[in-house]
């Protein structure tokens, strides 16, 4: 674990008191659950082999005061982690001291434990094995003070067994919370790039505006004052034909810088979605299919809302894998196009005259992927599909999809 604790730890220290608060807590109810068990197993234990009131009561306390630690840990940390497990040892020690017949139970209970936080705490093999070496010595302290050599050794195998188990489980667990932080921390930094990315997208369309000003307006204003101060000039001197010719000029300039302020316009009005009109793009790719395959097309269409980017550009890429299918395998004389707009809904149709097919038999074939594409498509605007082909008859494809998708 040495090296890879170490990346850990750079990792982890990015964030190390959220990333700690949430490790410590992530453990906290199944930990508390667990020493209550140990501390019913203790007094019942020792209550059977012989009964120590006094001692159970103080016992009782000395566990609340285990748990209570635990709880607040994140608290008592603040004050340095080993004053945490310094305390914790001597809570541990006492209650061996309380019940001399279950205190191997409640020992060999409450250890592992400890060890499976301090991986949590530290990330750190050197001072994991310090922490399990404090309390093993405590351990054999507390045996070696109930003179009980038989069952010692029984003891000392069965704690560094479950201690080996809790770790190995600490380790793992504990890698995957600090995965799930991680990921969460490059998510808040992909989220600030993000928000960076559109900061300078804006500061560029500004610049590109500042520039479009500049070039046009603001040269084109600059060079018609020069003019008119060369007018005036004129005029003073009485040369009047030459202020004539002069002002001739300056209303061919002024009419050029009006026609390249609205092309900067034009330009920066054509960046908006909104802008690229659905309806002239389906007439256009209508005239296309047309002049190129000679097959009559009707164009209907009657939108009265405006059609997001998203809608455009899969709208125009149904429609134009329904025409290149009608062109490639139906035999039509004729098609209509039929897009309209009705409650929030868009509806687009694409209708031949040709020789029809079966659509139940095509979701089989391997190697055809336009109808798959339209389906997709449909689905990526919340739509739907309906494909109505009669053989000699025709066929017909008409999706439908909210103007609006909701996401
Ligand atoms: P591809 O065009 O590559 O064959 P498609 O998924 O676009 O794949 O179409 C699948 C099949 O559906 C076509 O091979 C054709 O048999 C049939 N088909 C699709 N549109 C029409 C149509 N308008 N008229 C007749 N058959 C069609
Ligand atoms: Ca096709």
């Amino acid at each position: 674990m040495g090296k890879e604790s170490n990346e850990h730890d750079q990792d982890v220290d990015l964030k190390i008191n959220d990333s700690e608060n949430d490790r410590l807590n992530i453990s906290r109810v199944p930990i508390i659950l667990w020493i209550i068990l140990i501390y019913f197993d203790g007094i019942v234990f020792q209550n059977v082999s012989k009964t120590l009131p006094l001692q159970t009561i103080l016992f009782s306390l000395v566990m609340m005061l285990h748990v209570l630690l635990y709880w607040h840990v994140r608290k008592i940390l603040q004050y340095g982690s080993w004053t945490y497990f310094i305390i914790q040892a001597g809570i541990i020690f006492s209650s061996a001291l309380l019940l001399p017949d279950s205190f191997p139970i409640v020992l060999v209970g409450l250890i592992p434990i400890l060890i499976g936080q301090s991986i949590g705490i530290y990330y750190q093999i050197k001072k994991v094995v310090m922490i399990f070496f404090g309390f093993y010595l405590i351990f054999c302290l507390a045996l070696v003070w109930r003179h009980d050599a038989e069952n010692s050794v029984l003891f000392i195998a069965l704690l560094i067994l479950i201690v080996i188990v809790v770790a190995a489980y600490s380790v793992l667990f504990y890698r995957q919370v600090n995965a799930r932080i991680r990921t969460q921390n490059f998510l808040n930094e992909l989220e600030l790039a993000h928000q960076k990315v559109e900061e300078l997208t804006l500061a560029n369309e500004r610049q590109r505006m500042a520039r479009d000003l500049h070039d046009t307006l603001a040269q084109g204003l600059a060079g018609l004052i020069m003019q008119m101060e060369a007018v005036d000039a004129h005029l003073t001197k009485g040369s009047s034909q030459r202020a004539h010719e002069i002002v001739q000029q300056s209303m061919s300039q002024a009419r050029k810088a009006l026609a390249d302020s609205r092309r900067a316009i034009d330009n920066l009005r054509s960046k908006s979605a909104s802008e690229v009109d659905f309806a002239d793009a389906v007439r256009e790719e209508a005239q296309r299919f047309t002049m190129a395959t000679g097959i009559r097309t009707a164009v209907d269409i009657k939108i009265k809302s405006s059609v997001s980017r998203l809608l455009i550009e899969h709208g125009l890429h149904i429609i134009s894998e329904c025409l290149t299918n009608v062109a490639k395998h139906s035999h039509a004389k004729n098609v209509w196009i039929n897009i309209l707009d009705n409650q929030g809904m868009i509806s687009m149709g694409v209708r031949d005259d040709g020789k029809g097919f079966n659509p139940d038999n095509i979701a089989k074939q391997a190697g055809h992927y336009g109808l798959i594409g339209i389906h997709e498509r449909t689905r990526l605007l919340g739509g739907t599909i309906h494909i109505n082909s009669t053989v000699q008859e025709g066929t017909s494809i008409k999706v439908e999809a909210p103007l609006l998708k909701e996401t």
